[in-house]
């Protein structure tokens, strides 16, 4: 007789789809984790004969899938969600939302509307999500607290803000957070040049060169509406990817979020130097910036991930909801019915995300050797019921609230719906507080 091995976790679940292999939906298996690995996915029988774990957890009914990858996002802002809907990008922008960072971001603005996002995000399903916002060093303390998987990109712009004064002010302080980040096992900083009309060439030229020589990535706002780009033909005579190919920028370290306008020749710079596209399908249709052609994207080999861009314009942090409107939208805009089917929409949000992040070597998907970043979704829900194709029920469905568990890295941070290392009631508090800040500060703007 053989002894059983000592792990930490061992979960059996209805169904995996462990997403690479691609498309497969396994039935009846278990996932074994130890020292915050995989080790392990087997069918449960063999499981509970091969292995003697702290804890077992039995999940009849509910399947596992990798941790989901909010690749976009400004996580403070979800402290003013809903605060000015139905508003276009600019005026959004200038009237409403960047009055009310001037006379309001700083350390607790941040620390609290990060702590916020991260709640929201745990707790439908989410285990890594990238940040975009103005103290990336508050927001990466917060995700450490939580034990959440995080990538900042520090924002870098020309223009002053409490955080910084200017765009060599916003690198060196990026810089600062980034050694102070140097080997961390959940969390890696790269740079966040905000978008090519609010950064000039040579602070894009200078992040091109600390990026290659710290091996970090770079994220931007690109091509968001047409716009953007009409405008920037008129200023330069050039599309602002042009101008970053110019810059030489274009690598598969650069992260181009929304993409709404893609002309064939975006198309091929793209796809020739591996660039990630971050779809924001929720946040594009809300500001009515466009969208963007993901079926004309993947069929060119570009890799296209997911975000929700904050929630000042989505209005919530749900990576599930996000596949969904993805999936749909694609369906709509190529008037193709078998456009971004249940299984790829489930690879945006997942590897994907990491591979956009550089991160797919440890997370993404449930294989050996990776880290243990799983999430399990309860089908047994009657809205949910009958069930003929567990990927399909992810993604077109709305199950978002039937998330029971999260883990990252091996820990449980949301255990059947609750989580795990919050104060909620004190978490509650804080954002109220800062409702009322906020809603008098923008009566003052408006
Ligand atoms: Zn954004």
């Amino acid at each position: 007789m053989t002894s059983k091995q000592t792990i930490d976790t061992l979960i059996h679940a209805e169904w995996i789809i462990p997403v690479e292999p691609a498309n497969q939906v396994l039935q009846q298996h278990s996932v074994a984790i130890k020292g915050g690995l995989i080790i392990d996915i087997l069918p449960a029988e063999e499981a509970r004969q091969s292995y003697l774990a702290e804890k077992v957890i039995e999940l009849p009914g509910q399947i596992l899938i990798p941790g989901l990858i909010n690749t976009h996002g400004h996580a403070a802002m979800s402290l003013m969600r809903g605060l000015a809907d139905d508003l276009p990008l600019m005026e959004w922008l200038t009237e409403h939302i960047w009055p009310a960072e001037q006379k309001l971001v700083g350390d607790d603005f941040v620390a609290v509307g990060t702590e916020l996002a991260i709640a929201e995000m745990l707790r439908s399903g989410t285990t890594c999500f990238s940040d975009m916002y103005f103290y990336p060093d508050v927001a990466a303390r917060v995700a450490h607290q939580h034990k959440i998987r995080a990538h900042i990109s520090v924002p870098v712009l020309e223009f002053p803000s409490a955080w910084a004064n200017n765009a060599d002010e916003y690198i060196k302080k990026g810089l600062e957070v980034s050694d102070q980040y140097r080997n961390h096992p959940l969390i890696q900083v790269g740079f966040g040049p905000h978008a090519p009309y609010t950064v000039s060439d040579e602070s894009l030229s200078r992040i091109r060169i600390l990026a290659n020589e710290l091996d970090a990535t770079i994220q931007i706002h690109l091509h968001e509406t047409a716009q953007e780009v009409s405008d920037a033909l008129a200023e330069s005579g050039k599309r602002p990817l042009q101008r970053l190919a110019d810059l030489d920028l274009l690598s598969p370290r650069l992260q181009c979020v929304h993409m709404t306008q893609v002309d064939d020749t975006d198309l091929a710079l793209l796809s020739e130097y591996g660039c990630h596209v971050l779809h924001c399908p929720e946040s594009n249709l809300k500001l009515a910036s466009g969208i963007s052609p993901v079926s004309k994207l993947l069929e060119a080999g570009v890799n296209v991930a997911l975000g929700t861009d904050g929630a000042a314009s989505n209005n919530d942090l749900n990576l599930l909801g996000e596949m969904r409107t993805a999936a749909l939208l694609a369906k709509a805009q190529s008037g193709n019915a078998t456009a971004v089917p249940a299984h790829q929409a489930l690879r945006m949000a997942t590897i994907n995300g990491a591979k956009a992040l550089g991160i797919d070597r440890v997370t993404g998907s449930l294989e050996c050797g990776k880290a243990a970043d799983i999430v399990a979704v309860d089908l047994n829900d009657l809205g949910l019921q009958p069930l003929h194709n567990p990927a399909s029920q992810l993604v077109y469905t709305d199950c978002s609230r039937q998330v029971s568990h999260v883990w990252v890295n091996g820990e449980l941070l949301l255990d059947d719906h609750q989580l795990t290392s919050f104060d909620l009631h004190t978490l509650s508090n804080k954002v109220k507080a800062w409702r009322d800040k906020i809603a008098n500060c923008d009566k003052h703007t408006t």
